[in-house]
């Protein structure tokens, strides 16, 4: 054996995260979520202005952010830490609560970050078994041991577009020991319609153990990367101690904060998406299609087989039209994640894969 530098424990066992295709120039990309309708343009304004003091380190606590985000959804802007997108936040979290030793638990078709941030940290992760590609209260519970420290919940959830009313993620909260800390990383919460869902702020503000994470990545600024947390007094100081002083630069901040602003973009965006998500659910319901109602800014599609998702990724890949394979990364064969985009794009894809549907 020759001598050389040696990873920590389990960093190995790591499958690397495997983000959406690009396709050929000119192709549509459907395969990562980001906007329909592409950034906020007073966000664009703002990117722009910043240029001219590139030479400056930006202010390290995203104050400007924290306050426009503290602004627009009512909490204080003390709560709130902010990352370069979610998943800094994410690491932070594990790097902060989990180690050698320790359990996270997530659902069986959780987003795949959340493995990798766990085992990143030298802990082990657990899956719960889902209902209908739906988180699943008492199975998260019970998978529950001596060693857990969080659990993972993405509401709505990614690749699945399902979601858990406030009162089920209160009955989660409600079975947990004190001493678990429960993420709720809501990335899509700008998309969702359903009147039981919520953000659960009222949930944080009660509670010592109860963090929400949500992104800008979804709402047109994913290339900027902007992730935030709200969270009790002790998890804010903690996650502090960690962070990188500077790990939100000032274009992004800036960006952040005028997209945080704009929310007549932000409501557009919602309206434009819950059109379209609508039409999409409707138009590929089939026998030989099942799309799962989505809270999100795109649709699970389900197919007979895994040979008949690969077939229909194929044909739309030939149009241009690059989707999400799901078999890898999630293990859901039989499945295509379709991101909601501009209004030919769906019906590119409605077109196609209902031209498959007649001749399968
Ligand atoms: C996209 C996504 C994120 C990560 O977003 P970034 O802010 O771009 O890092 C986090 N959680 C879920 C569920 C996501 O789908």
């Amino acid at each position: 054996m020759v001598l050389r530098p040696t990873p920590q424990p389990g960093i190995l066992h790591i499958a690397p995260y495997v983000p959406g295709k690009s396709g050929a120039t000119g192709a549509i990309k459907l395969s990562s979520n980001e906007s329909p309708l592409g950034a906020s343009p007073k966000a664009i304004e703002a990117y722009r202005a910043a240029a001219e003091h590139l030479e400056i380190y930006p202010e390290g606590s995203s104050r400007i952010l924290r306050e426009a985000l503290g602004e627009v959804h009512g909490v204080d802007p003390e709560r709130i830490v902010c990352g370069n997108g979610s998943d800094d936040i994410l690491h932070l979290l594990a790097q902060t609560y989990l180690g050698d030793g320790d359990d996270a638990v997530m659902s069986r078709y959780g987003f795949s970050i959340y493995p990798i941030v766990t085992q990143a940290a030298g802990a082990r992760i657990l899956m719960a078994e889902e209902t209908d590609y739906t988180a699943d209260v008492d199975a998260i519970l019970a998978s529950v041991t001596e060693r857990t420290k969080i659990i993972w919940l993405a509401n709505p959830n990614n690749p699945t577009g399902t979601y858990l009313s406030i009162a089920e993620v209160r009955r989660l909260h409600a079975g947990l020991r004190p001493d678990i800390l429960l993420v709720i990383d809501c990335a899509y919460a700008e998309y969702a319609t359903a009147d039981d869902y919520s953000v659960g702020l009222d949930l944080v503000a009660e509670a010592e153990n109860v963090v929400m994470v949500r992104t800008f990545s979804k709402m047109g600024l994913a290339a900027v990367r902007i992730g935030w947390m709200v969270g009790p007094e002790h998890v804010v100081d903690a996650l502090n101690r960690i962070r990188g002083p500077f790990n939100v630069n000032l274009p992004a901040q800036l960006a952040g904060a005028a997209a945080t602003r704009d929310v007549a973009f932000t409501e557009k965006l919602k309206t434009y998406n819950a059109q379209w998500r609508d039409w999409l659910t409707a138009e590929l319901n089939s026998n030989y299609m099942q799309v799962m109602p989505s809270q999100a800014n795109f649709v699970m599609v389900l197919f007979p087989d895994a040979h008949h998702a690969s077939a229909a990724f194929a044909a739309l890949l030939e149009r241009g039209l690059v989707v999400r394979e799901i078999g890898n990364s999630y293990g859901i064969a039989n499945a295509l994640r379709i991101s909601i985009g501009p209004e030919q794009a769906m019906r590119g894809v409605g077109g196609i894969l209902n031209a498959l549907a007649e001749i399968s």
